[in-house]
């Protein structure tokens, strides 16, 4: 029997297991190579808060990917100012950028494609321009950059990213995300990160997805709607008892989520599995799908605040989502630097 290595319904379990054991033996993992050098890695904060701070226009459906057509020189600096204030990685502003949305917009494949790939060499050469002056790199390691994979739901433009529930069934959600992580495996980043995931059925159908690419690696975090549960409902240590058995999966946990439930989050993951857990908070406003903007106030917290605790519960890299900023990643670094000591 023919076996096809890109129809998931023609995958037996053994061509699974034998695309598996190829990513063991020839996958890079960044992640476990920085945190053997450091206790915690920090991420960035926000990248379209910042955006519209400095005046870009994303009210639309492509969100932060509009900037990358219209004002790269933008994002480049703004991954250049998280590196400034402390970030050890900069994800990419790919989050939103996919072949469906560009295509509503007249934007051919092979131009998505290109718009997908520059994305992330605005972070590679943010990243490299910042660590090519001597005196920053004094006391850090070079940083990282993650190509971002936001889910379906983001494409949607809709909100479905806080809700989960698509109507689309496996084999449609695996022929969305491939060929798109097929154009980020090859973009030169460092890792994947598949962020705001609602579902663990998404979070299965990308790690499944992962051998198809043996040399990457990825973290999978969910949006979590509580202490307990992604957004579609999906019990959180669940959904870190399943990832734990992909090996391309580097760290598993939670973004985009509220910080009072971080800490629980982290606990109920932690019992169930030993991979490092990723932890980048909203700024605990609510977003409003209909208007496209942040409703409600951001709680009276730093990042840097709860670090100590959240690092505690086996947060090893953290960062900010929504509504966090520069600050936020500064407080962040000081919180690393003086409360969180080398192992
Ligand atoms: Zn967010």
């Amino acid at each position: 029997m023919q076996l096809s290595l890109t129809n998931p319904r023609a995958n037996t379990v053994g061509e699974y297991d034998r695309k598996l054991r190829l990513s063991r033996t020839i996958m890079h993992d960044p992640i476990d190579t920085f945190l053997a050098q450091s206790p915690v890695m920090i991420l960035d904060g926000a990248l379209a808060t910042e955006l519209e701070r400095r005046g870009a226009d994303l009210s639309d459906a492509l969100w932060s990917a509009k900037c990358l057509i219209e004002r790269p020189e933008l994002i480049r600096e703004v991954h250049l100012d998280y590196f400034r204030a402390g970030a050890d990685v900069a994800t990419s502003a790919t989050y939103q950028a996919t072949f469906e949305g560009f295509a509503r917009r007249g934007i051919d494949r092979q131009s998505a494609a290109r718009v997908m790939c520059n994305a992330v060499a605005l972070a590679i050469a943010a990243r490299d321009e910042f660590w090519a002056a001597e005196p920053r790199r004094s006391g850090r390691l070079r940083p990282l950059v993650a190509a971002s994979v936001g889910p379906y739901g983001a494409m949607l433009a809709d909100g479905s990213e806080y809700r989960g529930h698509y109507v689309l069934d496996d084999f449609a959600l695996t022929e969305f995300h491939r060929p798109r992580l097929r154009i980020l495996a090859s973009s030169g980043s460092d890792l994947l990160a598949c962020e705001t995931i609602p579902s663990l059925r998404e979070a299965r159908v990308l790690a499944r997805l992962l051998p198809e690419f043996p040399t990457l690696c990825a973290w999978i975090s969910f949006s979590c709607k509580d202490g307990e549960h992604t957004c579609e409902g999906d019990d959180i240590g669940e959904c870190a008892a399943e990832l734990d058995r992909h090996p391309q999966v580097a760290a598993i946990g939670m973004n985009c989520t509220p910080p009072q439930f971080i800490t629980s989050l982290l606990r109920r993951m932690r019992a169930r599995t030993d991979k490092p857990l990723v932890a980048y908070p909203n700024s605990g406003e609510r977003y409003d799908a209909s208007s496209k903007h942040w409703s409600g106030e951001p709680g009276p917290w730093r990042l840097g605040g709860h670090a100590r605790l959240w690092y505690e519960q086996g947060a090893r890299l953290i960062g900010g989502c929504c509504r966090t900023g520069p600050d936020d990643i500064r407080s962040l670094k000081e919180c690393a630097r003086s409360d969180i000591s080398s192992p």
